[in-house]
Parts: C-alpha cells; structure tokens; sequence
C-alpha cells in the first residue's frame, strides 16, 4: 500500500492555499506517496489524531514564521503571518519531533521544524547579513531555475539521499534558518554561510530544505529523491510498528 502522506497548506488569502500546494502533490505522487491535506484551524487533539492515522508529514512552503514562536517581534522587513497557519504547522513538526513520525519540511516547513524544536531564523537576510557577501536568496529566475550552490555535509543523511557535495538548487525564500533547535543539525549550507538544510540528530526521519526541490522536478528530476526518502521512511515507519 502507498503511504499517506500528511502535508500542511496556508490560506487563500496567500495566494497559497490548495491552489499553491499542487507541485508538492504531484512530486509526492511521483515519489509514491498519497497526500491528505490538514486545513488550518485544526484542534490540537484532531492535529495528533490524523497524524496517528498518516505514515509521514509534508510541511509545506509559505508565507513568514510569526517571530513571536521564537521570542521575538516582527522587524519591519519581516513578511506577511498567517497565525492559524502557524498553529497548525508548529503542531505537526512538534508531533514528529516528539514521536519520530518522518517529516519533510520545505522552506517555511524546514523553517517551522526548527522553531518546533526551539531554533530560531533570520527575520530577512538582505538586511540583517547586509555587511556579508550574500547570495541571490530571493531568485529573480524563473522557480524551477538552480540559481545557488549548496554544499552538502557528507557525515549527513542528506547525503545519502542527494549525495555530498556542491549542487545547484533553486532559491525562494528571504528568511532562513538562524540558531538551529536542540536535537537538530545543519546539512548544506550555500556558499555565503546561509543554512539550506537541517535533520534530526536522532535516529528518526526529519529533514528540512530551505529551497523547492518540487519546483524544480520538471528540469531536475532527481530533486524527486527527498520525497523517496520520505516515503521510504513511512514505509518503514509502519513495518517497524507492524
Ligand atoms: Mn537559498
């Protein structure tokens, strides 16, 4: 049987309801996996009962983190906040840390996951590593275009999934992982220092990627391969119950 996966979604308002989350349907699809989606507003109780019912959780892209979940205020350069949003994604990453049901975080998920475990991020970047030589984070390229290298830790799992090293990816985001929570690591940083991935330290599946590997699969079809390794997790997860 497929694995189910879970994934997260933000709000019309956004420009990034349903609508928005298509890509990661159809990489999921492609990986092997069946997607439900859990709406915001969601209770905390019925948040841990579909996870209980699911083999892993996608925790998609989207607007700004409410800097508050990390104890700070707002900056003026910080985006637009979706509160209910957050609520329901900081759920979901805080039931996958706490349980080690596998988790994919992407951009604002990767971002999610380490305020889950009490990390913190960069409000935005340009302003606040103004004084570095910093990369092109926004990308002015169309999405699915690699604009940046990474540089993948080969001590990571990350590695064994996309293989060490340097590789291009694409790049969306103006906010980016700052202090990295307890019980988490860096994976791949992009040549300015910026954090491009984070994992677990534990022996669970939790990943998060600061760029859109779903955006990319049409020209870059082994970005497929961090939606393989989240599926193979599920499976795995559910024989290990079994
Ligand atoms: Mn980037």
């Amino acid at each position: 049987m497929r694995p189910v996966v879970l994934m997260s979604c933000g709000l019309r308002e956004s420009g990034n309801a349903f609508g928005g989350s298509l890509t990661y349907v159809r990489a999921m699809e492609l990986a092997g996996g069946t997607v439900v989606v859990a709406p915001p507003t969601l209770g905390e109780e019925s948040v841990a009962h579909l996870c209980s019912l699911v083999d892993c959780l996608l925790l998609s892209g989207g607007v700004d983190v409410d800097p508050a979940h990390y104890g700070e205020e707002a900056s003026p350069a910080n985006g637009r906040v979706e509160p209910e949003v957050d609520a329901l994604d900081l759920a979901l990453a805080r039931y996958a840390l706490r349980t080690g049901k596998p988790v994919l975080g992407i951009c604002r998920g990767a971002q999610v996951l380490n305020v889950a475990a009490g990390g913190t991020l960069y409000q935005d970047l340009p302003s606040q590593r103004a004084e570095q030589d910093l990369r092109q984070h926004n990308q002015l390229a169309p999405r699915w275009h690699a604009t940046h290298e990474i540089t993948i830790d080969g001590d990571s799992r990350l590695a064994a999934i996309l293989g060490a090293g340097v590789r291009r990816v694409n790049s969306l985001h103006h906010q980016a992982v700052f202090i990295v929570g307890p019980g988490l690591r860096v994976a791949a940083r992009a040549a300015d220092g910026v954090i491009e991935a984070i994992e677990t330290t534990g022996p669970g599946f939790a990943l998060g990627l600061q760029w859109h590997p779903e955006a990319m699969l049409e020209r870059h079809p082994d970005q497929i391969a961090p939606f393989q390794a989240l599926i193979q997790a599920g499976k795995a997860a559910r024989t290990g119950e079994g």
